[in-house]
C-alpha cells in the first residue's frame, strides 16, 4: 500500500495567514529551518493506480498539483476514486466542494458526520448542487471494501468538543480508520483528531504497519499560552504530544514500524526543525511528517 502525505498541517496550514506567532515568523521570514505546510490530508492506494483520499482539505487543488500520480490521465478525469471523512470539520471537508467539477464523488463517512455536513455545514447541499454526491454510510467496527485491493473499517475516537454545529450529538462525530491492504496484509492507521488514547481507540492500533496520528500541539495550554485561544488542545479535541500524559509517552512503546505525527498546528515547536521538542520526538522513535510524504507499507 502507498500512502501519501498531501498536507501535514492542521486547519489554518503553516504559516496561518492572519497568524505571527513564533512558528509562523519563523517559516515566513527563514530565521529558524522549517517549512511551509498544507492542510491536512492524506492519499492511499494500493497499486499507485487508483487513490483514495482520507479528508479533502482547502489545499486539495494545491496537493493534487503537487502531486503527478493524481494528476488526470485522460482528457477528463482523474485517478482519485473516493473520498473518505473522520469527521465535518471544515479543514477536512472544505476541498470536497473544490472537486466540484467532477461528475459524481463518492464519499464515506458516518451518518453523524454526514448529517452535519447536510445540515450543519451545509456543504453538501451547496456541493450536489454541482455534482453528484454518492453517500456511502460508514458503520463503525466492520471491514467494509473500499475497492482496488483495499478494505477499510472506521472506529469511534470519543471526543466531548463541542461541535459548532449542533447535528452530531448522537456519537461517532469523530472517526479513525483502519485500512487494510488485501493482497498484502498490511494495516494503515488514521487518526487526524484524537481527545485521549482510550483502551478502545489502543485496540485499533494493534497490528498495524504504519500509524498517521494527531501532532496538533505540543503542550495542552500552547494556544492560551501564546495568547492565541482561550481552548486548551484537550479543550480542541486533540490530544497534546508533549505533556506528562501526551501521546508521545503513550505511543512511544507501541510496536509500530512507522509512527507519524500529523495534523501539525502552526504554533507546535516540533515545525522547528533544530527545536528541543522535535529532537525529543525523534529520541522517541517517532517522526514528524512534511507534504509529499511518501510511505511504501
Ligand atoms: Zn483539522
Ligand atoms: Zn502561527
Amino acid at each position: 500500500m502507498w500512502v501519501r502525505v498531501l498536507g501535514s498541517a492542521a486547519g489554518g496550514g503553516f504559516p496561518q495567514w492572519n497568524c505571527a506567532c513564533p512558528r509562523c515568523r519563523a517559516v515566513r521570514d527563514g530565521s529558524r529551518p522549517c517549512r511551509p505546510r498544507t492542510q491536512s490530508s492524506v492519499a492511499v492506494s494500493a497499486d499507485y493506480q487508483e487513490w483514495f483520499l482520507l479528508n479533502a482539505s482547502p489545499d486539495i487543488r494545491a496537493q493534487i498539483e503537487a502531486f503527478p500520480a493524481l494528476h488526470p490521465n485522460g482528457i477528463r478525469n482523474s485517478p482519485l476514486r473516493s473520498v473518505l471523512l473522520t469527521d465535518a470539520e471544515l479543514d477536512h471537508t472544505f476541498g470536497l466542494l473544490l472537486l466540484r467539477e467532477t461528475e459524481d464523488i463518492e464519499i464515506h463517512c458516518t451518518e453523524a458526520v454526514y448529517e452535519t455536513l447536510l445540515n450543519g455545514t451545509s456543504l453538501l447541499q451547496t456541493l450536489g448542487a454541482y455534482t453528484g454526491v454518492g453517500w456511502r454510510p460508514v458503520t463503525t467496527g466492520k471491514e467494509m471494501s473500499l475497492g482496488d485491493g483495499l478494505s477499510y473499517l472506521a472506529f469511534e475516537v470519543p471526543t466531548n468538543k463541542m461541535a459548532r454545529f449542533g447535528t452530531s450529538e448522537g456519537g461517532e462525530s469523530v472517526v479513525g480508520y483502519r485500512i487494510t491492504d488485501a493482497r498484502t496484509g498490511r494495516v494503515l492507521v488514521y487518526v487526524p483528531g484524537a481527545q485521549q488514547l482510550t483502551t478502545s481507540v489502543r485496540e485499533q492500533l494493534q497490528g498495524c504497519a504504519c500509524l498517521l496520528f494527531d501532532g496538533t500541539c505540543w503542550q495542552d495550554d500552547e494556544l492560551v499560552g501564546l495568547g492565541i485561544a482561550t481552548k486548551t488542545s484537550r479543550e480542541m479535541g486533540h490530544l497534546p504530544i508533549g505533556d506528562a500524559d501526551g501521546s508521545l509517552k503513550q505511543l512511544a512503546p507501541l510496536a509500530i514500524e512507522r509512527k507519524v505525527y500529523v495534523h501539525i498546528n502552526n504554533t507546535n515547536p516540533i515545525l522547528i526543525e533544530d527545536s528541543p521538542e522535535r529532537r525529543i520526538v525523534e529520541e522517541y522513535g517517532l517522526e514528524v511528517a512534511v507534504d509529499g510524504l511518501e510511505l511504501e507499507i
